[in-house]
């Protein structure tokens, strides 16, 4: 690990009205792929712009070339059919019908192509800070993505399954590192399933044991950064209770049941924590994290426009501290604010004016350093 980063933020950026527009009419093959990307590159420019003005430790292109903050994994991956999840998330503010569909492994994975050359070569051009990919955790696309009767026809089990996408993740984030990536983050909405008896019941039903399946996720995730030469890389690992459109979400709890496992074995530098709600409990489970890690208090949030005050987030940091020393703590929103194309209900001033609240406050607590 190389620098604390106290003032962070998870990655995606709101996308502009025009650059919605450009990625649907890509999907519909009425744009060219050269004139879409010409308008990422653009809108990549003004939001490193925006990020370095506010003054954030760590910049992202904000995810802006992708369509969802998956980003291409899949569609870089041959073995993935698109169908009805194994399980149902118990989405807040959706109905079934329009829960998301599933990625479902259903051949054997093989990677074809690199799916995060282009975002980190552009980054490392325009960027004069520490940048950062994000990248979908092992565990999370197993978890939506093995399905009994499918791909146990592929995979003999959960755990080989989790093994493959692994691989695929570790040779991806190798050749990050070797490119220069400074921060490498896992982004993982699936970790708070096991805070919903509602998922873990259905995952039972399916022959998939979750307390086995814990254990099994977290060697995988951190198969995926394993022996790889850490010396000027941060490796982050984000657990996310889903934020798409402001409204939507899928688990809430506090992080006590899973927090010994997770944040004592996960072999990661820091953990980006959603703490912007009640949704997310105390702050108790942070005892668990290591003191030689970091973990980054998600307070300011990315779901309302309304700025939260400086003192509020001060105040909550001091509360924070009591379960872990200050030094081991960064600040950020609790997510990004745009996970999906549309993203949040949330404007590009109000989207600044949060980053510059983690900013503001990052330095009052821990000054420049
Ligand atoms: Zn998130």
């Amino acid at each position: 690990m190389t620098s604390a980063y106290r003032a962070d933020h998870v990655g995606s950026l709101k996308r502009s009205p025009q650059l919605i527009a450009a990625h649907q009419a890509h999907d519909k093959h009425e744009l060219a792929d050269d004139v879409l990307r010409a308008q990422e590159d653009r809108e990549i420019e003004a939001a490193i712009r925006m990020q370095k003005d506010v003054g954030i430790d760590v910049l992202s292109d904000g995810e802006l070339r992708r369509g969802g903050w998956t980003g291409d994994f899949v569609y870089a991956v041959d073995g993935f059919e698109r169908g009805a999840p194994p399980v149902q998330l118990g989405w807040a503010n959706r109905t079934l019908a329009q829960a998301p569909m599933a990625q479902i492994i259903a051949k054997p994975l093989k990677q074809r192509a690199r799916f995060t050359k282009t975002e980190a070569d552009f980054l490392k051009k325009h960027a004069d800070r520490p940048w950062k990919i994000t990248l979908p955790a092992a565990s999370y696309l197993v978890s939506r993505g093995y399905k009994p009767g499918v791909t146990d026809k592929v995979y003999k089990s959960r755990a080989e399954a989790l093994a493959a996408v692994a691989a695929i993740l570790r040779s991806e984030i190798a050749a990050l590192i070797e490119e220069g990536a400074n921060y490498i983050q896992i982004d993982n909405p699936h970790y708070p399933d096991y805070l919903m008896e509602s998922v873990q019941s259905q995952w039972r039903a399916l022959g998939v044991d979750p307390k086995q399946a814990l254990a099994d996720d977290i060697a995988a995730d951190n198969a995926a950064v394993k022996g790889l030469k850490r010396g000027s890389v941060t490796v982050a690992m984000h657990f996310c209770r889903g934020n798409g459109g402001s409204a939507h979400w899928h688990s809430e709890g506090s992080y006590e049941p899973i927090a010994e496992q997770c944040f004592g074995r996960l072999d990661y530098d820091r953990f980006l924590l959603e703490y912007d709600t009640e949704r997310a409990g105390g702050f108790e489970p942070l005892r668990f994290v290591p003191k030689s890690k970091i973990a980054v208090l998600g307070l300011v949030s990315t779901k309302v426009g309304a700025l939260e005050t400086p003192d509020l987030i001060r105040r909550r940091v001091d509360e924070a501290a009591k379960f872990l020393p200050l030094e081991a703590l960064a600040l950020s929103p609790q997510c990004g604010f745009s996970s999906t194309l549309l993203g949040n209900d949330i404007n590009p001033d109000q989207e600044r004016a949060k980053l510059a609240l983690v900013v503001d406050v990052a330095r009052k607590v821990w000054g420049n350093a």
